[in-house]
């Protein structure tokens, strides 16, 4: 088709990733013809996974671009020419954009993040939440992103927590050294609690209440009405943790935001255009 572009999602486990149907739907809406593939590499074959052959071919064919997902967003890093500010501080790609024979990462997972947080819960929301303590569970890839993006909405003090508190200790301290102006800290679930009771937000980036992983990732007497709350998981849109947050009158902001933001964002730096990011919403509660 004349004037049609090609976008791919390459990663692992991503066969009913909801970001094919989004871009291809809203481009559609803008009136380009605008294809999106999804190359799911089984688990096994993605330590071996030759990734720079797929953006050697991609770029060959006249791909737009890709977007790179888990366990490709670092390995990515070094098969590109230029990063983005954002990709570069975070040390991880989730969008390429070919340009002109030069491939160029950014990173839309911490932008999307923080577009939804500013509307929902920051300043560009009616009633900015507090900020002077934040606690955030999970510094897996979700969680790193996400933990950028709150630092640079001014936090006073954050802190991760992981299971594996390695983990947690580990983007603490790769956070720290951009971050002057908040104190960092990092450990176990184990004083997850006594940390919550004191903080204004809690933002959660675990798998835990996904259809696969049901449950909550903290115990529900740690939920009061004075503490925000900012969800990762998006399938469901309402997770255990939302509905209980909101039981006890929590504010809420539902993991979809982040989901619809990102995909705004590649889209536009893929194509240029102003996605409409709540009619992207709608669609995306359809699917
Ligand atoms: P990941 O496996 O990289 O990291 C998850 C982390 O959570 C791990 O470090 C793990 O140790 C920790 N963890 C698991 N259970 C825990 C618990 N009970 N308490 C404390 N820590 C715990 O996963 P990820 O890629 O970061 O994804 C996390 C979630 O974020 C997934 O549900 C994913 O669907 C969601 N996600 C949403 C968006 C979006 O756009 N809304 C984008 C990316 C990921």
């Amino acid at each position: 088709h004349e004037g049609a572009t090609v976008c791919a999602l390459v990663g692992q486990g991503i066969s009913h990733s909801l970001t094919p149907p989004m871009h291809e739907r809203e481009a559609a809406a803008h009136g380009l013809h605008h294809s999106y593939l999804v190359l799911d590499v089984p688990p096994a074959d993605a330590p071996t996974f030759d990734l720079g052959a797929v953006l050697d071919r991609a770029q060959a064919i006249g791909m737009r671009g890709l977007n790179v997902t888990h366990p490709f967003k670092q390995r990515v890093l070094d098969l590109l020419d230029e990063l983005s500010p954002g990709a570069e501080r975070l040390g991880a790609v989730n969008t390429v954009v070919f340009d002109d024979g030069r491939r160029i990462g950014h990173n839309t997972d911490w932008s999307g993040f923080a577009r939804n947080f500013d509307l929902g819960f920051g300043d560009e929301s009616p009633d900015p939440v507090s900020r002077s303590a934040v606690v955030q569970l999970g510094a897996g890839g979700a969680g790193a992103a996400v933990a950028y993006a709150m630092l640079t909405r001014g936090v006073g003090r954050f802190h991760i927590v992981d299971a594996d508190p390695v983990r947690a200790r580990a983007l603490a301290e790769s956070l720290r050294p951009l971050f002057v102006d908040t104190t960092v800290t990092a450990g176990g679930v184990d004083d997850a609690d006594t940390l919550i009771a004191r903080a204004d937000g809690l933002v959660h980036a675990t798998p835990i209440g996904m259809a696969a992983h049901p449950g909550m990732a903290v115990s529900a007497g740690t939920l009061r009405a004075d503490l925000w709350v900012a969800e990762v998981v998006y399938r469901p849109v309402v997770t255990e943790l939302i509905a209980n947050a909101r039981s006890v009158g929590a504010r809420t902001l539902t993991g979809d935001g982040m989901a619809v933001h990102q995909a705004v964002d590649a889209l536009h730096l893929f194509h240029g255009i102003e996605p409409d990011a709540a009619r992207m919403t709608r669609h995306i509660r359809d699917l």
